[in-house]
Order: C-alpha cells, then sequence, then structure tokens
C-alpha cells in the first residue's frame, strides 16, 4: 500500500453490491474473485460487503486465502493459483482453503499430507485452452485414477478458464472450451464424484450461457468493469456500475503564455496563453508516465487535459475552459483521475484507454494508494 501521498481511493461498496446482484439473477453461486488486494479495492473490506451475499470467494495464491482467512471471513475461499510451496500446503488444512490442484505433483503431495492431516477437498483444474496452469483435458482419466487410489483427497470442484468469452468474434473458441470441459465434468460424474463445474470468468456469465454451470467467477465485472467494451456486445455491460473513484489535489493554478513549455522536456508548448493547474499525483501513485499529453482529469465535472509529462508526483492540466465558462479552480480542489462528478465522469474505460491498457489494471494499480469505503 503506497502512504506517501494525497491521493484518495473511494470505494463505493453498494456498487459492489449491485454488480454482484446483478449475476446473482443468472446463477445462484457467484463466486466474487477477490485475488490482489479485490482488484486493489481492498480484499478484507470487499468480503466483508458481500459477506451476506457470496458463499464462496476466490483469490489467486494460498498466501491470499490465508489472509483473508485471518481477516475473519468464514466463508468457501478458492485459492486459483494452487499451492506452491510447503507453507501453502499446511495452509490447505489449516485454514481450509480449496485449492485448485493443477498438476500431479501438487495431487501427490497433498495426498501424502493427507494421510497424516486427514481428507482434503479439492478444486482440480484443466486446461481446456488457456495454456497456462492444469491438467490437459486427455489426462482426465488418468487424475481420476489417482482420486479414486487416493480416497482422503476428494474432488469438489472442476474448474477452467476461458482464454476469449471477452471477443464477440470468437465465440467459436469459446464453444470449443465449453465443450472440452463438459466432456472432462462428465468423466468426473461417470466416475462418482459430484463435482461442481466451475467454468466462467465475468465476460463468459455475461455472453455464454451454455458456460454457466453451477458457479461464476466474477471479477472485473463485479468492480464495475465492462469486458464487452468497445465491442459489439458492449450493451451486455449497460447496468454495471464502477466502484472506484480516485482523486488528488490542485495544488497550485497559473497562466502559461504562448509559446511556453511545460514540465520535464517541454514536449507539450502553448499554442495560446491558457490557465495549468498542477495536480499533486504522479507515476509515483502508480498514474502512468504513458497518460503524458494524452490523459484527461476531472475538475467539478469538466474534462482537462494533461500537459507535458506526467511526473513522480505532480501532472499539469489544462483548465483554461473551465474558467472560461466561470467555474473557479483553486488549491484544494480535487482533480479525479477516474470518477468524480457528471457531466466529466472519467469510466473506467475512458482511463483504461488513454493509458494504453484495460480496466483490471488501472484498478489494481490505483487502488494501492490510500482508500476509503462510502
Ligand atoms: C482473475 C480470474 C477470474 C476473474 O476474471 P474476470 O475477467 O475479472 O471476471 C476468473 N478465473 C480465473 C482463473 C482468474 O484468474
Amino acid at each position: 500500500m503506497i502512504d506517501y501521498n494525497k491521493i484518495e481511493v473511494q470505494i463505493r461498496l453498494d456498487n459492489l453490491r449491485h454488480n454482484h446482484r446483478l449475476f446473482k439473477r443468472i446463477c445462484d453461486n457467484v463466486i466474487p474473485v477477490i485475488k490482489s488486494d479485490a482488484y486493489g479495492h481492498g480484499v478484507a473490506e470487499v468480503a466483508r460487503a458481500l459477506d451476506d451475499e457470496a458463499g464462496t470467494f476466490a483469490v489467486g495464491f494460498v498466501n491470499e486465502a490465508a489472509k483473508l482467512r485471518e481477516s475473519g471471513c468464514d466463508k468457501r475461499i478458492v485459492a486459483l493459483l494452487g499451492p506452491h510451496d510447503d507453507g501453502d500446503f499446511e495452509a490447505l488444512w489449516q485454514h481450509r482453503i480449496l485449492a485448485a490442484m493443477a498438476n500431479m505433483g501438487q495431487l501427490e503431495k497433498a495426498a501424502k499430507m493427507a494421510e497424516t492431516k486427514g481428507e482434503l477437498e479439492v478444486s482440480v483444474k484443466f486446461d481446456t485452452g488457456m495454456r497456462r496452469l492444469g491438467f490437459r483435458p486427455e489426462g482426465v482419466g488418468e487424475v481420476i485414477e489417482f482420486f479414486k487410489a487416493h480416497p482422503k483427497l476428494k474432488p469438489v470442484m472442476v474448474t477452467s478458464h476461458l482464454a476469449k468469452a471477452d471477443m464477440p468474434e470468437h465465440k467459436a473458441q469459446v464453444q470449443e472450451q465449453g465443450t472440452l470441459f463438459q466432456s472432462i465434468v462428465d468423466a468426473f460424474r461417470e466416475a462418482g464424484f459430484a463435482v461442481e463445474a466451475n467454468l466462467s470468468n465475468s465476460a463468459g456469465s455475461m455472453a455464454h450461457e451454455y458456460c454457466h454451470y453451477d458457479s461464476l467467477r466474477l471479477g472485473i465485472s463485479m468492480y464495475g468493469g465492462n469486458p464487452f467494451h468497445g465491442t459489439d456486445w458492449a450493451d451486455l455491460g449497460k447496468e454495471l456500475k464502477p466502484a472506484m473513484d480516485v482523486s488528488a489535489p490542485v495544488m497550485q493554478v497559473h497562466p502559461l503564455k504562448k509559446g511556453e513549455g511545460i514540465s520535464y522536456g517541454w514536449t507539450h508548448v502553448a499554442e495560446r496563453d491558457c490557465t495549468v493547474a498542477i495536480i499533486g499525483v504522479g507515476y509515483a501513485d502508480n498514474y502512468s508516465r504513458g497518460l503524458s499529453n494524452t490523459g484527461y482529469m476531472n475538475i467539478k465535472g469538466h474534462r482537462v487535459p494533461i500537459l507535458g509529462r506526467v511526473c513522480m508526483q505532480m501532472t499539469a492540466v489544462d483548465v483554461t475552459d473551465v474558467l472560461g465558462v466561470g467555474t473557479k479552480v483553486e488549491p484544494g480542489d480535487r482533480a479525479w483521475l477516474l470518477g468524480g462528478p457528471e457531466p466529466g465522469i472519467i469510466t473506467p474505460e475512458d482511463l483504461a484507454g488513454w493509458w494504453g491498457t484495460i480496466t483490471y489494471e488501472a484498478f489494481c494499480l490505483l487502488g494501492m494508494n490510500p482508500r476509503t469505503y462510502i
């Protein structure tokens, strides 16, 4: 957590609950994905806010899961990335973590420990197309035989991850992954294992009904990011409400005369007499230097363009047009990097677009700044 600045990240927990409920309409079992500090929204706070609505939470590493358990969460916790060292394996029993097992080494180690520590429920991850973690679908028979031979390890969930669920033009490949996944689930059930089938992320949940299965893993859309932004299917996300607003202080307001350059390298030179505001945010606050001369902030509902380079702790914006309509801008005012007042509200997709990234990264990085909850 960054602790040396004057940035404020405001999290609207009501909007998270609103987004979560939109998905409860399509599936009873919606698992909030709160890995990486809940995409910058705060893992303990988000888990508490959804405690009445969710029966399971998903994080990435087992140590995140253990931390969530220690924060007081007593719901089922899934560790999507599985166990990787001795501490992780110990934590599966100690903190009752349902880890996604993705290779034989993990199963063998867990089965050996189960001999002394007792039964352990596990999720089994198959690689139906991501080519990151998981058993290959053709290995399903071998995996099932392993579970039959090691009854103290209980497979209660079968999971996989969609590579192209957010790309309307690739729906045939989503279908191929779905078909492969179905065959794996069938094999487990035919072998007598009553597994929960779990496939979809946000985009899969929104657009691919046959991928819903028994539970959904809901990440970006719960935070109000629309995975279909910029595609023909963008309307699928029209009810989502972003939950993160980020602001920084106006430090000084002064004229920039026609012909004067501003900030390092004078990469912007004023084409007219104008007025600039210096804002107390920079790349040390995870506000990317890539926004130099391309991004916008929102001051009192007005979009103001970034002039010149984003510095370590400061960024200049052009407020001439704001003053032109009679709105004052003074030290002590707030400039919004994300969200802010209408009509200049900056959506996560706007910011990610100027930044040259995706909403996920913008949330994770800006969310490392000091947060308040409303
Ligand atoms: C992060 C993650 C998700 C959530 O994806 P979104 O696109 O944010 O909904 C789901 N499943 C796995 C395995 C993940 O790592």
